[in-house]
């Protein structure tokens, strides 16, 4: 299962390469934009760029330099030294006069990082500063910075300090002037050397805090990884041995970034084995530094090694073992010319006066002791010399001043920004308020325009003095319910009610109190009929009910009721003296049953109306269920004689 993912996986990413290929083969504005992402995430960055080896043939040249340029930049984040000088290498080859500044320039500054760790200081320095001259003059400022700092570092290394110092300076200014946080971090991390080879512990530990806390903030492993170096080698020359060890440790975890590094794995053996030796742990020295000098590593941090162990052989005893450790350290020395009188190389006429006076020979030991202290104080008169005092204290103050001068600009620049932003957000917050305003308005319409439809719809289905529906409605609802399509056949039941002489009431009671009796009589009747029936007022003293599932025997009993009910319900009218008087009112109600789809509502309603007919011919105050035997001989009921009046006075 994993293998065919695998090769899906594989079979993607050849043909991703292909495509991107096809596509790049001379725009080189991925590699060119690729700096960042390679100090953020190294090895990733490096397997990508490893995915187009293969097609690498088919580029232009110009693409192939830009891609040797970065693959040696991962090369030597990644502590691949061996592959970053080979990529150089090769990439060298192709550089003539014709290629772009910005690859020569840092084709030479990775010449110049790899004669510096090859100890050919001198070359080094020669590289690094065409590589500056060189950016200089075609205004890669940042390429000139980067310049400076290696060639500061690098002078460094040879004890110059007074010139790394002050070339260190000016790299500084230009790269906060370019308010570019990794430079200036770098700056701060070769400060830190410098201030530590220079035995000014508190300024070294200070300056890589400095520059460790910037590179964890862009997120640059590589970058952290070397200022935690910088400041665990610090606390060794300050004989904080503890820290020192603690530091050397966190280096060896945080290099596992960089997968399978040997150097990596080098520097951490071998301060460790310093620290411990130092420190005077030398029967655990001894099995570090045995272990640090089997990998592979720089070769003057070996002669270091080689001192250490020469002196824990002293202290153990063994001389003649102490004797051949010491003389690999010289001879280490002697092929670095830059070192030969540098504190590194003095110090082994010291160990050797130690040697001396453990064989007895106290003259010998006497005369190196001598020749040693004597060198010692030209070295340190070197380094210490008043001028160079001078220029370190008057740097720092200067140095301070161009910060201040430069976070002032900066303020100015945050406040006008800040002025923008307010202003920017003061109109913001105009036309969010006005959207907010518009939005309730709309709001506010469509709400008052649902409220006018919902009147409207009530006005044209409802009658107006007695609020039930009107004949419209409850004719319409009528034939819809006979017309409806389901498959259950079920009864309706429809009754017509009809105020019995109510010509009579409105000559004796006057009209208004005939619209009361009116609005009651709606009311008793919705008061009787369920929820889902439907009551409307169809003329003027006369309701039709639809009562939707109810059959004849239910109707009639239902119908029965109203007629009860109006009977039953006393009518309070005024007389002239405004005196109440009780007043009976009676209604008589034709009740219609059908099936539906097996009448329309006009054959219902005339049915119903039969039946009234007959309720009126048989005394009023009654209901009466239409019958098939029902005389079809009427027309009209208002051809039909009155009964007697059924109007009681009380
Ligand atoms: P019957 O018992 O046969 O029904 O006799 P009736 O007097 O009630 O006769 P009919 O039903 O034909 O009379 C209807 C009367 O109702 C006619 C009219 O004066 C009165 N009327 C109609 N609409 C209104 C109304 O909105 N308000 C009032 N107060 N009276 C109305
Ligand atoms: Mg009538
Ligand atoms: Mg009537």
């Amino acid at each position: 299962m994993q293998l065919v993912y695998r090769s899906i996986l594989l079979l993607f990413l050849t043909s991703y390469v292909f495509v991107v290929n096809a596509e790049q083969l001379t725009d080189t504005s991925t590699l060119e934009n690729m700096e960042q992402s390679l100090n953020k995430q190294p090895w990733q960055t490096y397997q990508t760029l490893l995915l187009e080896t293969e097609q690498l043939d088919n580029m232009s040249l110009h693409y192939k330099l830009w891609w040797w340029l970065r693959k040696a930049q991962a090369e030597n984040l990644l502590y691949f030294f061996d592959k970053f000088e080979k990529t150089v290498t090769q990439a060298e080859k192709s550089i003539h006069s014709q290629t772009s500044a910005q690859v020569t320039i840092y084709f030479d500054l990775f010449r110049g990082l790899i004669l510096q760790r090859q100890g050919q200081y001198q070359q080094s320095q020669t590289i690094l500063k065409k590589a500056k001259h060189l950016a200089r003059k075609n205004h890669f400022t940042y390429l000139a910075v980067r310049a400076k700092q290696e060639l500061a570092y690098t002078r460094s290394l040879t004890e110059v300090y007074e010139l790394s110092l002050t070339e260190l300076q000016q790299a500084y200014v230009e790269a906060f002037a370019l308010n570019d946080e990794f430079l200036i971090a770098k700056i701060n991390e070769v400060y830190g050397a410098i201030y530590g080879y220079m035995n000014d512990y508190d300024n070294s530990v200070e300056y890589y805090q400095k520059a460790l806390t910037s590179y964890q903030k862009l997120g640059y492993p590589a970058h952290e990884v070397e200022a935690i170096y910088g400041l665990a080698a610090t606390y060794r020359y300050w004989q904080k041995y503890e820290l020192a060890i603690e530091y050397y440790q966190r280096y060896q975890q945080t290099i596992e970034f960089s997968p399978n590094n040997i150097d990596g794995k080098f520097y951490a053996a071998y301060g460790i084995a310093m620290s411990e030796a130092e420190q005077g742990s030398c029967e655990q020295a001894l099995v570090s530094i045995d272990y640090a000098v089997a990998l592979e590593g720089l070769i003057d941090y070996k002669a270091e090694l080689y001192k250490r162990k020469a002196q824990c052989l002293i202290e153990k005893g063994d001389l003649n073992e102490a004797k051949d450790a010491l003389q690999l350290a010289s001879d280490i020395f002697k092929g670095i010319p830059e070192l030969v009188g540098t504190s590194w190389q003095i110090e082994i006429i010291k160990i050797n006066a130690a040697l001396a006076h453990a064989q007895g020979d106290g003259s010998l030991a006497y005369q190196l002791l001598k020749q040693f202290n004597k060198k010692e104080i030209e070295s340190i008169n070197s380094r210490s010399s008043d001028r160079l005092l001078r220029v370190r204290s008057s740097m720092e103050v200067e140095r301070q001043n161009v910060e201040i001068s430069l976070l002032q600009q900066r303020t100015k620049v945050q406040d006008l920004q800040f002025e923008q932003q307010e202003q920017k957000n003061t109109i913001q917050a105009y036309v969010i308020g006005f959207i907010v305003m518009l939005v309730f308005f709309i709001l506010l319409f469509v709400y008052f325009q649902w409220r006018h439809g919902k009147r409207l719809l009530q006005l044209s289905i409802r009658d107006p003095l007695t609020d039930s529906f009107n004949r419209r409605y409850v004719f319409n609802f009528l034939n819809r319910l006979l017309k409806d399509n389901t498959s259950e056949k079920t009864t309706v039941s429809i009754m017509v009610i009809d105020i019995d002489d109510f010509k009579l009431v409105n000559d004796l009671y006057g009209h208004p109190f005939g619209d009361e009796v009116i609005k009651k009589i709606a009311l008793l009747g919705a008061e009787v009929l369920r929820g889902e029936d439907v009551i409307g007022r169809v003329g003027g003293e006369e309701f039709l009910c639809v009562l939707p599932r109810i059959d004849a025997v239910q109707s009639l009993h239902i119908a029965q009721r109203i007629v009860k009910e109006v009977s039953a319900c006393d009518f309070l009218a005024s007389d002239k003296n405004d005196n109440n008087q009780r007043v009976n009112v009676t209604v008589s109600i034709g009740v219609a049953t059908t099936f539906r789809n097996l009448q329309n509502s006009s054959g219902l309603y005339a049915q119903a109306d039969k039946a009234l007919y007959y309720a009126k011919y048989n005394g009023k105050n009654r209901a009466i269920q239409f019958q098939e035997s029902m005389q079809d001989s009427y027309q009209a009921r208002s051809g039909i004689k009155k009964p007697t009046t059924p109007l009681n006075d009380q």
